[in-house]
């Protein structure tokens, strides 16, 4: 590994203007960071723990929201009682991700800025437009089952040109804040701000080396959840190739108000089918108004889905999602009965 320095932050916005320097990275529970630069694939000269800074609170809100501080441990907030009570979704999400002994290390807002698990991102000995742009994508000819069927620009919006990147984004997290429209709070270089969940991820376009749409320099301090009456009503499932310890091959996060057998309100988000979590709104769309039935489901799934453009070992994430949106659906609607 690079030789680099370390540095503990005393508070937020020094650690802020110190990691505007370049080569310097934040780190918090480093269980993504400190694995990419073993692998060579980032090499700070500086990191800035922030582990010391006071950002783990978890407040239930007065309005039925919460405020998540950034430093907040997975596990801790995976067993929160107004979590899961508020946002099951959210909870079922945190404890579908890795293990026991990285959700106790792992903190929320590292788990939105972690990278993703391509195989070629992290091999630096093959192409890829993500880490060194213009390199190539290695993925497109290669190894590419785990990656995304949607908005990788593969297909009908850049028919001219492969797409430069199918990386999928890991966190399952970000998944269930995809489905509550989660604000995130932001300290910049220029003072605090806010994003949403769907501003903050983003699509590779032209370019793949973004993950995300943070600003340069900026420290995630909270992940608010607003109140989303709905979300007492959602779930979280995932399929991979192992019951634990394993990134999702597919995932969904739903939430479902049914009454009188009619689907009155609906909200559904993707996992591991595109570079960012992919919130299905023209499946909610189509089932907003229609009977809860396995038909309408599967209606709404092909509509979503007739976006995905697979390549040739990545088509099984088409029926897979679509099966698990069925799916859930008709145990929720079987749930509310
Ligand atoms: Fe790199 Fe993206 Fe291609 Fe993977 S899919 S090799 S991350 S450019």
């Amino acid at each position: 590994m690079k030789p680099f320095a370390y540095q503990r932050a005393e508070a937020a916005d020094s650690a802020v203007a110190t990691v505007a320097r370049a080569g310097a990275a934040f780190l918090a529970g480093g269980t993504n960071i400190v694995d990419l630069m073993k692998l060579g694939v980032t090499a700070p000269d500086l990191l800035i723990d922030v582990t010391g800074l006071p950002l783990r609170d978890i407040e239930a809100l007065p309005d039925g929201g919460m405020r998540v501080g950034a430093l907040t441990a997975n596990c801790d907030l995976a067993i929160d009682p107004v979590l899961r009570t508020r946002f099951p979704a959210v909870a079922l999400a945190l404890l579908s991700g890795a293990s026991a002994q990285l959700r106790n290390r792992a903190t929320v807002g590292g788990n939105l800025m972690q990278r993703t698990r391509c195989r070629y991102f992290v091999d630096v000995t093959k192409p890829c437009n993500k880490r060194q742009p213009g390199a190539g994508c290695a993925a497109l000819d290669g190894e590419h089952r785990d990656l995304a069927i949607m908005g990788a620009g593969n297909g009908t919006d850049r028919p001219a040109r492969q797409p430069l990147c199918i990386a999928t984004n890991p966190s399952d997290l970000a998944v269930a804040l995809a489905l509550v429209d989660a604000q995130i709070e932001l300290l910049t270089a220029n003072g605090p701000a806010t994003m949403s969940v769907h501003e903050f991820f983003r699509l590779p376009g032209d370019r793949p080396e973004r993950d995300t749409n943070l600003p340069p320099g900026a420290l995630i301090t909270a992940v608010v959840l607003p109140a989303t009456p709905i979300a007492r009503m959602s779930t979280y499932r995932k399929v991979r190739d192992r019951s634990s310890f394993a990134f999702a091959a597919g995932s969904v996060a739903a939430a479902l108000d049914v009454r009188d057998g009619i689907v009155r309100d609906v909200r559904l988000a993707y996992g591991a089918v595109a570079h960012r979590p992919w919130r299905a709104y023209a499946a909610e769309r189509l089932l907003r108004g229609q009977a809860a039935t396995v038909d309408s489901f599967e209606r709404a799934a092909d509509e979503e889905l007739a976006a995905a453009r697979p390549l040739r070992d990545n088509a099984y994430k088409v029926p897979l999602i679509r099966n698990l949106t069925v799916g859930v659906l008709r145990g929720m609607t079987e749930a509310s009965w």
